[in-house]
């Protein structure tokens, strides 16, 4: 359940921005920039984009920034070089940055690389305010667990979640019948399974409605991302696998919908921008102005909506049926996703290939002494990780 302290902090916010250079980072930063004297930034991290993220340290007056690539160390203290801005490398120097003096940390890393970082976060007890979905698709039990050990305050980035978040509030809990994420459908929706079995990669990178880092772009084409966004919200709100739903929404303007045992709707509309949603994470209670621009409906004149086609796109099945499984096969699912998705991004694998990686890795490691038992600890989560990105490995390794 997604908790909230009132009243908010006092401006400056510090805040502290995990995956700085990517695309929620750059929304992020420019939101933030729009708003002068409102935000101290405290720290900015990247992987290995060190004079992107020194550029970006320096614009915004960073106090620290980190690359978790050790090897892009050198590159960065050169590029910081006059600045006065400490410049640190490796992945525990990204989890101590993250465990800085900080009123938000904005966790934007991409995949599971960034639930050690955010569980630091969380540990201080500040705002949390969640982009990297993989989080909790890999560990939601033990991040939702540790939120509510330290009294963090978690708001979700994800754009649908920002939208139940905000459908739910003020709102009586016991009312809610269920939550409906919207999808866009992705670059493949009309087409048939044929096409998409022959997609290429710059095709599955052209998202009609967002422009986003390429990892969530080939999940949003598989819809895998969808699924990724159940289980999220499965987590977020408390909510059981049965009462929660994704439809297609072409126009990406409806982000989520909480329908109430009263037969009431409550849907909440915004143009897709990622900055509203970022927005409501760093001011809520309060709201802060964003550049999106404004809905004009008459303008749009039609929203559609359509069941997701699970045959078509399996992925999204995979991972219903994961989250229905629990925590262990989510885990699971979310690393071989991950492996399968790196080795399409390099043109090796066709699309339909990455759901089947995913699906035949949890059937070994079900099958297995290794098992999808809900990891519980940090080590657990991390080994059972690594386990399933080896059997997904081999699993590509087999279809090459
Ligand atoms: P990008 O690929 O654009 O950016 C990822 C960021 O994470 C970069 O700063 C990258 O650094 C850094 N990074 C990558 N790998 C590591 C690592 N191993 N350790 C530390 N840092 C790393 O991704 P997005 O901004 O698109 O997405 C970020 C997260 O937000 C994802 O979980 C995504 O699902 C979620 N999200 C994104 C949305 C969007 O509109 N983009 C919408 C909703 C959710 P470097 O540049 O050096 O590689």
């Amino acid at each position: 359940m997604v908790t909230t302290k009132s009243p908010i902090y006092a401006p400056p916010m510090r805040l502290t921005l995990l995956g700085a250079t990517g695309s929620i980072g750059a929304s992020t930063l420019d939101l933030i920039s729009r708003h002068p004297g409102r935000f101290d930034v405290v720290a900015l991290t990247a992987n290995s984009n060190a004079e992107a993220l020194a550029a970006l340290a320096r614009t915004h007056k960073a106090k620290r920034a980190v690359v978790a690539d050790a090897t892009a160390y050198p590159a960065l203290r050169a590029a910081l070089s006059g600045s006065g801005i400490e410049a640190a490398a490796g992945r525990a120097a990204v989890v101590e940055a993250a465990s800085l003096p900080a009123d938000c940390v904005l966790g934007a890393i991409v995949g599971a690389a960034g639930l050690e970082p955010m569980l630091a976060a969380v540990a201080n007890g500040r705002r949390i305010a969640l982009a990297n979905k993989e989080c909790l698709v890999s560990a939601g039990g033990l991040f939702m667990r540790a939120v509510k050990a330290s009294g963090a305050e978690l708001l979700p980035v994800d754009s649908e979640h920002a939208g139940v978040f905000q459908a739910l509030a003020g709102q009586d809990r016991q009312g809610v019948s269920r939550i409906i994420i919207t999808a866009s459908g992705g670059p493949f929706r009309t087409w048939s399974a044929e096409q998409i079995a022959a997609a290429t990669l710059e095709q599955a990178l052209r998202h009609p409605n967002w422009s986003m880092g390429k990892k969530i772009t080939v999940d949003s084409a598989t819809l895998m991302n969808k699924g990724l966004e159940l289980i999220e919200a499965h987590h977020l709100f408390s909510m059981p696998p049965d009462g929660l739903s994704a439809v297609v929404h072409p126009q990406s303007i409806v982000h989520a919908l909480v329908e109430y045992i009263d037969g009431s709707v409550i849907a909440q509309l915004a143009n897709p921008d990622m900055r509203s949603p970022i927005a409501v994470a760093l001011a809520w209670p309060k709201r802060m102005a964003s550049p999106t621009p404004p809905l004009d409906l008459a303008k749009l004149s039609q929203l559609t909506f359509e069941a997701p086609d699970l045959v078509r796109f399996p992925a999204l099945g995979v991972a219903i049926e994961a989250m229905k499984r629990g925590p262990g096969a989510t885990a699971a699912m979310n690393a071989a996703n991950e492996v399968a998705v790196e080795v399409f991004l390099k043109g090796a694998l066709r699309i339909p290939q990455i759901a089947l990686v995913v699906q035949q890795t949890l059937n070994h490691m079900d099958a297995t002494a290794y098992g999808l038992a809900e990891p519980d600890s940090l080590a657990a989560v991390l080994a059972l990780d690594d386990e399933a990105r080896a059997v997904a490995g081999q699993r590509i390794a087999a279809l090459l």
